[in-house]
C-alpha cells in the first residue's frame, strides 16, 4: 500500500534511537523527509547520513528540547531548509522514576519539563506550518498513563497528559483538517528499555517474567510495530482518524493476564 507520504516533511523528536529511530526509519522507507531531533549529534547525524547513503532525504537537528526557545529553533530550522512540515511525531522521553517518595516538587517539574512541555511547544510552534499543509501530529504515550506503575508520578502524568492534549488538539484543529492521534505502546526493546532492564540482579529472568505477560505471542513488541502504526496514521490512509489512542502492546493493556503463557 502506498501512504503517498512521498516529499511529507515529517519531524520525529528523539528520532535517532529506539522507536522514534524506528519511525524515522519507515518514514524515510515511504519516501518521506525525515527530520530527526535529539540531544545527541553524533547519533543523530549517523541515522540521516545512514538514509542519505540509502537514498533517502533526512536531516538531523541536534537539539535538547525542554525549553520554548529550542522548540521555536527547531520549526524555524526545518522552515528555512524545506519551508513546510507535513507531520510532528512528538515521541521524546524516558521513564525517570520520580515518584512520591523519590523525588520532590523540583525533580517532578524536572521531569515534566523533558516529558511533557515540548510536545506542547513543538505542537504550538509548529501549527502555521500544519495548517497550510492540512498536516498531522502523532503524541507517543505510554500504558503508563492508564496503568500506572508506581514509583514514577511527574513520568505517569506527563504520559496521561499527552493522551488528553490528543482529544483536545484533535478538537481545536478540526477546523484546519489537522489530524491528532496518540500511540500507547507497552513493551519496547529499545536502548532505554534495555538499559532499564539492566537495573535487575538477573535481567534475563526478568525480560522472561515480563514476556510471558504479554497475551500476544508472549514477546514485546517491536519498534518497527509502532512505527507502522506511525506511519499510517501520519498518512492520508488514516484520512478519517482522529482524537484516537491506539494500543499496539499485544493486548497488553486490555486483555486478560490470565493469559500469561497463552501460547504453551
Ligand atoms: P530511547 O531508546 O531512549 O530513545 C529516545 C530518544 O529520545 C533518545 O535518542 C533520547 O536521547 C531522545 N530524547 C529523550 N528526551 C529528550 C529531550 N528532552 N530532548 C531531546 N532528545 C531527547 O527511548 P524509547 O524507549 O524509544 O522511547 C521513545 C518514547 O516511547 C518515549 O516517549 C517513551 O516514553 C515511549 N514509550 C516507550 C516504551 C518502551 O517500552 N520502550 C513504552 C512506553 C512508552 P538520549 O539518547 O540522549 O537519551
Amino acid at each position: 500500500m502506498d501512504l503517498n507520504l512521498k516529499d511529507k516533511v515529517i519531524i520525529v523528536t528523539g528520532g535517532a534511537k529506539g522507536i522514534g529511530e524506528a519511525i524515522t526509519r519507515s518514514v524515510s522507507k515511504e519516501n518521506g523527509v525525515a527530520v530527526i531531533v535529539g540531544r545527541s549529534k553524533e547519533v543523530g547525524e549517523q541515522v540521516a547520513e545512514d538514509i542519505k547513503d540509502q537514498g533517502g532525504k533526512a536531516l538531523a537537528i541536534h537539539k535538547n528540547l525542554g525549553t520554548p526557545v529550542s522548540c521555536s529553533e527547531v520549526i524555524d530550522e526545518v522552515m528555512q531548509e524545506y519551508g513546510r512540515i507535513d507531520g510532528l511525531v512528538n515521541n521524546a522521553g524516558a521513564n525517570d522514576g520520580v515518584g512520591l517518595e523519590k523525588g520532590g516538587p523540583d525533580a517532578f517539574l524536572a521531569s515534566l519539563e523533558k516529558n511533557l512541555y515540548h510536545y506542547y511547544y513543538l505542537a504550538h510552534y509548529a501549527l502555521d506550518a500544519l495548517k497550510a499543509s492540512k498536516g498531522s501530529i502523532v503524541n507517543i504515550s505510554s500504558k503508563t498513563a492508564v496503568t500506572g506503575q508506581g514509583n514514577t508520578s511527574a513520568y505517569a502524568a506527563a504520559k496521561g497528559a499527552q493522551l488528553a492534549l490528543t482529544r483536545e488538539w484533535a478538537v481545536e484543529l478540526l477546523k484546519h483538517q489537522i489530524r491528532v492521534n496518540a500511540i500507547l505502546p507497552a513493551e519496547v526493546m529499545t536502548p532505554l528499555y534495555e538499559s532499564w532492564i539492566n537495573t535487575f540482579s538477573d535481567p534475563k529472568a526478568k525480560l522472561n517474567e515480563i514476556e510471558r505477560k504479554i497475551p500476544l505471542g508472549n514477546r514485546m513488541t517491536t519498534s518497527e510495530e509502532i512505527a507502522n502504526m506511525a506511519v499510517f496514521l501520519l498518512s492520508d490512509r488514516a484520512a478519517h482518524m482522529t482524537g484516537q489512542h491506539l494500543y499496539v502492546d499485544g493486548g497488553y493493556v486490555h486483555l486478560d493476564r490470565a493469559l500469561a503463557g497463552a501460547k504453551e
